[in-house]
């Protein structure tokens, strides 16, 4: 009789026939093939999936039955299906926010989108599928998730934390819990600021697969706060088919791609209109432009949610269509988007597409007045502090907008040095300065720009002929 062990490793050898679809790589190199066991027959095995929302959960369940039934002498395969979400790592997220595994806002270019409908459905949909989700809501200036969530009870304070009510499984927090009923909210930056980070640091979110935020719309304060502050796995941009709103909600996305925040993909929202009578489907806001303009872009379409009243009146009502009428064709559009956005997001963690942009994996002080970056690329990039404070592009150093030189280079003496480099987001480092210079924010781009090598050097010059 053939020792089990060497059966076992024919399954695993048959296992590598079958590929995740969406991180283009076979299951047991993944490592997804967990607590293997033959015996007289019967192949026992589980395969743990990076998101219990995945899309192709099913599809992969059924190829490995198959492979592993054509080994000869194996009668059954008892195959169980899990999922461990994996974290987006990051420094800032391991001190802030250590057992939220993903944090993924939810963008539009303009209000009335249908943002906060989509946020809510999606977030009830991830939990149905089996993972562990909170809703923030940091539309200052609309915040609509506690009634569309159906909220009654504002947060507990339990020893300066914050204890987020739930509904339908789902932890939430909300601006709208501190704004008294029919104020109008006049927030300047500093303000939002603040409140952003307190809902990052003082809130008991426990642990998360997923916190959904629901964005304000267009560009301003909180989407910029937010990505500053912390590393978001990447956002989900959602639009209403009319090409003025598609070209409002290209700005999002390029706001988002300069502050590195990985767009996950495009929400088609009010994507036709079925009639309730005769069943015919009208496109009022016209129709297939996301679809087009994500292929154009390479952005990963994330799906279309109808124009349903259903989806109106269940929000109104503070029960959304996925948790009120979750066999609707409506909730399984929310459904369908909910997998294709957790897909992404395992795509992403598993070190997203390849991305060209320098980034740095360390930065240290090698001297007083010397810091060094090594980057990803393996490159490694030493300065001077006079030369990075020269190289500020703050707008007390560079006039924003004519881009010409404020900072008179000749002011820079030369034993200045960092006091302070911490990160900003994914895009940038903030460095104080012993002259007393707090406000340079130093992208990844600039200073690489700025590396003196020569190799570095004589790039920056053909660029600039
Ligand atoms: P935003 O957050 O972008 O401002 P909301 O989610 O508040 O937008 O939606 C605005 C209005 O549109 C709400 O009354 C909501 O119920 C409705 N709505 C959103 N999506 C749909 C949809 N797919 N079909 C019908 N009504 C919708």
């Amino acid at each position: 009789m053939e020792d089990s062990n060497v059966i076992e490793n024919r399954i695993l050898d048959a296992l590598k026939k079958v590929k995740d679809p969406d991180l283009g790589r076979d299951i047991v190199s993944l490592g997804f093939v967990k607590e293997l066991k033959y015996c007289d027959g019967i192949a026992s095995f589980t395969i743990e999936l990076t998101t219990p929302a995945c899309p192709v959960k099913e599809q992969m369940k059924m190829e490995a039955q198959k492979v592993v039934l054509s080994i000869p002498g194996i009668k059954s395969a008892n195959i169980k299906m899990t999922a461990q979400v994996r974290p987006s790592k990051a420094e800032q997220k391991e001190k802030m926010l250590p057992l939220v595994k993903n944090i993924v806002p939810v963008a539009s270019g303009k209000g009335g989108v249908g943002k906060s409908t989509v946020s809510a459905n999606l977030a009830i949909a991830l939990s149905k599928l089996g993972a562990k989700v909170g809703l923030m809501d940091a539309d200052v200036y609309g915040p609509s998730i506690p009634t569309i969530m159906g909220v009654n009870s504002q947060p507990r304070h339990v020893n300066n934390r914050m204890i987020p009510p739930e509904s339908y499984g789902i932890k939430i927090m909300s601006m709208g819990f501190f704004i008294p009923k029919g104020d109008a909210v006049i927030w300047r930056g500093p303000m939002l600021h603040k409140a952003i980070e307190q809902f990052l640091s003082t809130v008991e979110w426990g642990e998360l697969d997923y916190l959904i935020v629901d964005l304000p719309p267009g560009t301003g304060d909180v989407q910029l706060s937010l990505c500053q502050m912390i590393p978001l796995t990447g956002t989900a941009i959602v639009s209403t088919p009319q090409d003025v709103a598609m070209k409002i909600a290209e700005k999002a996305i390029i706001m988002f791609q300069k502050l590195r925040t990985p767009v996950l993909g495009f929400i088609e929202n009010m994507s036709g209109f079925v009639c309730s009578g005769c069943g015919k489907r009208e496109e009022i806001f016209g129709s297939g432009g996301a679809r087009r303009y994500c292929e154009q872009n390479h952005i990963p379409f994330l799906g279309e949610i109808p124009l349903s009243t259903d989806i109106c009146t269940t929000s109104d009502s503070g029960k959304p269509i996925v948790e009120a009428f979750p066999d609707s064709p409506a909730a399984a559009s929310f459904i369908n988007t909910a997998k294709n956005l957790a897909a992404q997001i395992s795509i992403q963690n598993a070190g997203g597409v390849f991305d060209t942009k320098p980034e740095p994996i360390e930065i240290s002080r090698i001297s007083n007045n010397e810091i060094r970056i090594q980057w990803k690329d393996g490159h490694a990039s030493i300065y001077t502090g006079q030369l990075l404070r020269r190289g500020c592009a703050c707008a007390q150093c560079v006039d924003e907008q004519s881009g010409k030189p404020l900072l008179d280079p000749s002011s820079v003496s030369l034993d200045v040095h960092a006091l302070s480099i911490n990160p900003v987001g994914r895009y940038a480092y903030h460095i104080s300065w012993s002259d007393g210079h707090t406000s340079g924010i130093y992208t990844f781009e600039n200073l690489r720009k700025l590396c003196p090598c020569n190799e570095c050097a004589s790039k920056s010059t053909a660029s600039a002929n």
